[in-house]
Parts: structure tokens; C-alpha cells; sequence
């Protein structure tokens, strides 16, 4: 949350194909509660407005020396900033000629998001699309979310959220639930001992609240669970989402495929990144294995009528991580 109030957004992506029904557009909220090793939205952990570096795009003019006032650019270092020393404020990134320095987080209203998001109306409208809320975790920003929300709501706009599931059930039923069309519902680990070291949380809540939605709101949500290779792959983890999520009586659900562009992002915002990410792959004889264990754990009570394939393609990815707002 920026000092005015207004949580940050590290990224509002038109044309997304890959985050619910139709062409949409999916607004990247900064913050999130979990700390998932793997994440692939890096810029999206903090609440906080981050500097990003990419070195390949520096042509080295020195102008953001010039421009920072805190002492924080060192043109010897690849990575530039002296992050001890930086503030974000944003001032290099203004001035840098080949946007190889970023500033990710900016705060727009609630009325000036709507506005934003209804530029893209007529794609929504020839597509069945709408708006998807990501992140970082949405629902750390409810009344916002609801005051934005509200606005689309009066042209008909179709809402979608991605979410940890790591909230209030009772403050997401009063506040947000009646305008959600859909709820993509993050399933990670099943064990609770595991979940908490690759993530960071408890996962006793978020298997709660999944069981209460897929209960009172079958039509609405579906269960995502990320391929993360000798994480979230391993048959037992697949056998356990899937058995728990047919048992609480969800249709609907999406394996998502490694995606390792969170190793670069890492990188660009001067994280270190561990070994243990670096060298994660997801090979697609693998990625196939997982889908069809899935599929039978889900299917031995029902018909597996619908695991969709969410693999974005890697130009989509890599845009995406250069992409402004
Ligand atoms: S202003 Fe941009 S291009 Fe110039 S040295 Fe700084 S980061 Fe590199
Ligand atoms: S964000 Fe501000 S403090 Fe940080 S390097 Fe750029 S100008 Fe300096």
C-alpha cells in the first residue's frame, strides 16, 4: 500500500488469453501473504513499489546517474542500483531513454482503474471476456477491489478473480463474492507440513475456504494447481488436490504448466535466486504424466469433463515481464 492508500499494480495486461473465458484483461495487484518459491510474479510479493534493472537493454548514457538523488546508481555494477541506498522513487526510471530501468507499482483510483479497464471493453464484448484480478494476492485489497468493481458492474463487465485462497471467508462473501463471476481458486500442496515451507502459510484455511465455495458456489469456481516440478508434482500431492477437489464438488479445474520466467524477474529486481529454483524444469513427457495422474485420481467417482490446459505460450510469458502499465 502506497502512502496515498491506494494499493499498488505491478502490471495491468490487456489481450490475456489464459486468465478465464474470453480476451481479458488482468490487473496484477502488488502484496501477497504467501511466499511460494517458485513464484512467477516476483514483483508481485511486495506491497511495496520495487526497482527493476535489465542489463541487456543498458546502453550505459549515465543519465540515471545523474538523475538519482540518494547516491543509489553505480554504473560498475551490472545490476546498477545500490539497493541499500535506493528508495524507489522512481526518478532514473523517468529519465532512462531505453526503459532498462523500471519502477514497478503505481497507484490509480478506483475510478481511474475502471476507466482503464474499460478501454478494452469491445474485445470483452466480442469474446465473452472481462476483467481478471491477479497478482500478489487481490483479496488483500477487498474494499478496493469492491469500489472498482462496482463501476463495471453498472456495463455489465464480467470479473474474474486468481487468488491463494489465503482470506477471510466472511469478509469475501460480504464484500466481493456477489460481483464475482468466477473464482480461480490456487490448490498448491495438500500437505500441510509442505505447504507451509514451500509457501510460507498454513494451508488449513485455504482448504476451508475452498470446501465452503466449492459447497455454496459450485458454478462459480475452479481449482488451479501449479506443475512445480518435485514440488507440486509428485503423485501423492496430484492424487490428494484432485481427490479433494472432487470431494467438495468442483467441476472445474485447470493444471497450470512450470513456467520458469519467475527466475528472470528474480534477477531484474536484484533478488538472489535460489539454486533449488534455478534448476526446476518441467519436461512435457512430465507435464503430461501429471495431467493424466490428475485426471484419474479426479475422475474414480466422476466423469473428467474438463482439465483445461492453461500453458501460456513463452512469447506471451516474456512480454509480460517487460510489459508497462
Ligand atoms: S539511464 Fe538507463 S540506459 Fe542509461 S545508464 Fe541508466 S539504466 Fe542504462
Ligand atoms: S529509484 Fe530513486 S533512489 Fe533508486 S536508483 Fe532510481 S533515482 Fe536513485
Amino acid at each position: 500500500m502506497n502512502p496515498g492508500g491506494l494499493p499498488l499494480l505491478s502490471d495491468i495486461r490487456s489481450f490475456a488469453l489464459d486468465d478465464g473465458p474470453g480476451i481479458r484483461t488482468t490487473v496484477f495487484m502488488k502484496g501477497c501473504p504467501l511466499a511460494c518459491l517458485w513464484c512467477h510474479n516476483p514483483e508481485t510479493v511486495s506491497s511495496e513499489p520495487e526497482m527493476s534493472f535489465n542489463l541487456r537493454v543498458c546502453i550505459a548514457c549515465g543519465d540515471c546517474l545523474r538523475a538519482c538523488r540518494h547516491d543509489a546508481i553505480d554504473l560498475e555494477l551490472d545490476g546498477r542500483i545500490r539497493r541499500e541506498r535506493c528508495t524507489a522513487c522512481g526518478d532514473c526510471a523517468e529519465i532512462c531513454p531505453t526503459l532498462a530501468i523500471k519502477r514497478i507499482g503505481i497507484a490509480l483510483s478506483p475510478d481511474q482503474l475502471a476507466e482503464r479497464i474499460l478501454l478494452d471493453k469491445p474485445f470483452y464484448d466480442t469474446s465473452g471476456g472481462g476483467v481478471t484480478f491477479s497478482g500478489g494476492e487481490p483479496t488483500l485489497y477487498m474494499d478496493y477491489l469492491t469500489a472498482v468493481i462496482k463501476i463495471l458492474k453498472r456495463q455489465n463487465i464480467s470479473i474474474a478473480i486468481q487468488t491463494s485462497g489465503f482470506f477471510d471467508l466472511a469478509e469475501f462473501e460480504s464484500k466481493l463474492l456477489e460481483n464475482l463471476d468466477w473464482i480461480y481458486f490456487d490448490l498448491k500442496l495438500f500437505d500441510a507440513a509442505k505447504h507451509r515451507r514451500y509457501t510460507g502459510v498454513d494451508n488449513a484455511g485455504i482448504l476451508s475456504n475452498f470446501r465452503e465455495l466449492a459447497k455454496r458456489h459450485p458454478e462459480r469456481i475452479i481449482a488451479r494447481v501449479p506443475l512445480i516440478p518435485g514440488i507440486t508434482t509428485p503423485g501423492d500431492n496430484l492424487a490428494s488436490i484432485a481427490g479433494f477437489v472432487r470431494r467438495a464438488g468442483c467441476d472445474r479445474r485447470e493444471l497450470l504448466s512450470y513456467f520458469a520466467g519467475g527466475v528472470e524477474k528474480r534477477r531484474l529486481l536484484g533478488k538472489t535466486v535460489p539454486k533449488s529454483l534455478a534448476s526446476l524444469r518441467l519436461q512435457p513427457k512430465a507435464d503430461a504424466r501429471c495431467r493424466v495422474e490428475f485426471d484419474n485420481s479426479f475422475s474414480r467417482r466422476s466423469n473428467p469433463t474438463k482439465i483445461q490446459c492453461a500453458t501460456p505460450t513463452v512469447e506471451r510469458r516474456r512480454a509480460s515481464i517487460h510489459s508497462n502499465i
